[in-house]
């Protein structure tokens, strides 16, 4: 008997290999659909925006052709997978992967690539072990013994396979680092739990990561160096997150607690056998000394202007003004008292170790710069900003418009792009055009299939009637969503997501529902009293639970069955305006002659109503009711394009809303 062609279709079809391993295998022709435009696109090196329902199986439908490209293509490097959340990543490694390996009848790799700050150096080790009084605290002194007693039979060598969370500056000072590592010289390079991470990465067929790393990758490459092997596929998952990832990653961010991080990694005021009482003059000691308060003033001084700003917006905007600083003097005339050091010392270790703490604070002053300098005229303009945070006022920046560069860097780079997302459109623009335009995608192909949920049927979708309008009567708003809220809640018998846009919000309306949940029985769960993670096991175990949340529970949470059967969206989801990132690039569209509410704040938020929404329904079986309580929905000309954003029918008629 002949064997039977390995092409997608019939490994994704009903006598397919998969069919035969998985006892409830559906055939999903919108899963066959994307398999076989992801298929082509390799095969054409072009880029490709699909779009595809929840349900649609879209992580196998991506991996089956990305695998089998890179069989095909042996020496073009691997096909990267990126991944915006750690739950999709698990999932990629747990389920989706084994299964592919178990399926295709043909060997090859995955690996799955994390920072390299993740791993055990052994050099480094060694070398804390025999500076018995690094740390003078018996806690820190006793989890480097227990580093040392892991390393013995470590597996990977990651800091996550270690029993317990290591203390920041105990695993800081045995981790691998950039420019802190002897390579070919070191004693300990063949056993090397990074080199051997490394050698994986560089010969993987298929290798996953996760978007912050992979634009770590693209600022590094963008530098002129690089950490991710190169590569000529690349596929997005989660990709409606690309913009704002790559904001960040070429942004620019430092606080006293930064600096104050590179400091305690030299010296420490009392005790300590540190890197400078060992090696330092008596300069650098005065340095360091002066280093530590110019820090301190210079953040304090910021701190008055976060304080002082407008209410109306948390953070500062610096547009155009310089920040006069003296600390980065200071702080280059240690960075170079530490080079002297490294070279008047003879041990290599030592060297190494001064010479990297020396090349962090270069690289310190030169953030400092360019977070205290305004750059009209560059070819990537950054816009800059105060930060309130925890550890106090924050300096930060991010450029302006980064399609420019992920277009020259990403798109015209070489790589072939393959973005894809649950909710990539923001109406019925099936090519993307608003997520195209932000990161830069000119060229590419586009699909978009739907999910195999039957939405009409499963959901019952109500517009609450007769609510205050939220911009003009907000007390009132507040109390009737709260009363609202706990009627739905009660006739559900809980079961609830409810979805607000801030954490004000949040803690307002958990105060509110409280008394009633306690006295019904009902756990209420509520984002940021517990870590997510936490909260969303409560939420699958305690099916009558209640979840309050804002910003992360709108997208990638997955709660499936009668543990969810009731969504409330308490307001429309446009992002607060007030930020200056927002501020100037809407300004950037003004200029531009575009209009920044309809063609950026609305499919914004019309984007992330349709993610939202799609947190209901998550299974065949599941069934439900979404409500939304802001009435902009309905009497606003823009709210009809939220309602035509969802999964329904054209001649879908809800018992409740009208539509
Ligand atoms: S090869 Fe580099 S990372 Fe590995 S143990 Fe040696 S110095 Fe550390």
């Amino acid at each position: 008997m002949s064997e039977a062609p390995l092409d997608v279709a019939s490994l994704l079809g009903p006598e397919g290999p998969i069919a035969r391993r998985l006892e409830d295998f559906e055939v999903r022709p919108q899963q066959l659909e994307l398999s076989l435009a992801v298929e082509q696109a390799l095969a054409n090196g072009k880029h490709l925006v699909a779009e595809a329902g929840t349900g649609t199986g879209k992580s196998f439908a991506y991996l089956l052709p990305a695998a089998m490209h890179a069989d095909r293509r042996q020496g073009d490097g691997p096909v990267v997978i990126s991944t915006r959340t750690i739950a999709l990543q698990e999932q990629l490694e747990r389920k989706d992967l084994p299964l592919l390996h178990a399926v295709l009848p043909f060997e090859w790799s995955s690996v799955t690539a994390i920072g390299r700050n993740n791993y055990l150096c052994l050099r480094r080790m060694h070398q804390a072990e025999r500076e018995q009084t690094l740390f003078e605290d018996p806690e820190r002194h006793a989890q480097l013994r227990k580093i040392v007693d892991w390393s013995l039979n470590a597996g990977d060598g990651t800091r996550q396979e270690l029993d317990f969370p290591p203390r920041p500056e105990v695993w800081e000072s045995v981790q691998a680092e950039h420019g802190n590592c002897l390579q070919r010289a070191c004693k300990h390079f063949d056993q090397c739990y990074w080199q051997r991470a490394r050698r994986r990465m560089q010969t993987a067929q298929v290798l996953v990561v996760n978007h912050a790393l992979y634009f770590a990758d693209l600022a590094l490459r963008i530098a002129g160096a690089s950490y991710l092997p190169a590569h000529r596929v690349v596929v997005f998952d989660e990709a409606h997150h690309l913009e704002k990832t790559a904001t960040e990653s070429l942004g620019l961010r430092v606080g006293r607690s930064t600096v104050g991080w590179h400091l305690r990694r030299i010296h420490k005021r009392r005790g300590e056998r540190t890197l400078l009482s060992r090696h330092g003059s008596g300069a650098a000691k005065l340095l360091w000394e002066e280093a530590l308060q110019l820090n301190d003033a210079f953040f304090d001084s910021l701190q008055g202007r976060v304080r002082a700003g407008d209410s109306s917006s948390a953070s500062v905007a610096l547009r155009g003004e310089a920040l006069q600083e003296n600390l980065s003097p200071i702080l280059r005339a240690l960075s170079g008292e530490l080079a002297a050091a490294a070279l008047r010392t003879e041990r290599v270790d030592e060297q190494m170790e001064l010479q990297a703490r020396a090349n962090g604070l270069d690289g310190l002053c030169q953030t400092l710069k360019a977070l205290c300098t305004p750059n009209p005229d560059a070819e990537t303009p950054l816009v800059r900003w105060l930060e309130p945070s925890r550890h106090g006022a924050q300096l930060c920046a991010a450029p302006l418009d980064v399609s420019g560069a992920l277009r020259q860097h990403l798109f015209e780079g070489g790589a072939t792009t393959i973005l894809t997302s649950a909710t990539l459109a923001t109406g019925d623009d099936d090519r993307f055009s608003w997520l195209r335009d932000q990161i830069g995608l000119d060229d590419a192909e586009t699909l978009r299939v739907g999910s195999p949920f039957d939405f009409d049927r499963a959901v019952d979708f109500v517009i609450e009637e007769a609510m205050p309008d939220p911009a003009r009567e907000s007390q009132t708003y507040r109390r009737e969503v709260a009363e609202r809220c706990e009627r739905h809640v009660l006739d559900n018998g809980g079961r609830a997501l409810i979805l607000c846009t801030s954490w004000d919000f949040v803690r307002f309306l958990a105060q509110q529902l409280r008394p009633l949940c306690n006295q019904e029985g009902i756990e209420l769960l509520v984002q940021g009293e517990q870590p997510l993670a936490r909260l969303l096991e409560r939420k699958r175990d305690e099916e009558n639970s209640v979840l309050i949340g804002t910003d992360s529970l709108w997208e990638g949470i997955d709660v499936r069955g009668d543990a969810l059967t009731l969504l409330i969206v308490t307001r429309l989801p446009f992002a607060s305006p007030g930020h200056p990132l927002t501020q100037a690039r809407m300004d950037l569209m003004r200029e531009r002659g575009q209009q920044p509410f309809g063609e950026h704040s609305l499919p914004e938020a019309i984007l992330k109503f349709r993610q939202g929404f799609g947190r209901l329904i998550r299974g065949q079986r599941d069934r439900g009711k979404v409500v939304v309580m802001d009435p902009r929905i309905r009497t606003k000309a823009y709210g009809r394009k939220f309602v035509d954003a969802l999964p329904f029918s054209d001649d879908y008629v809800s018992p409740s809303s009208g539509i």
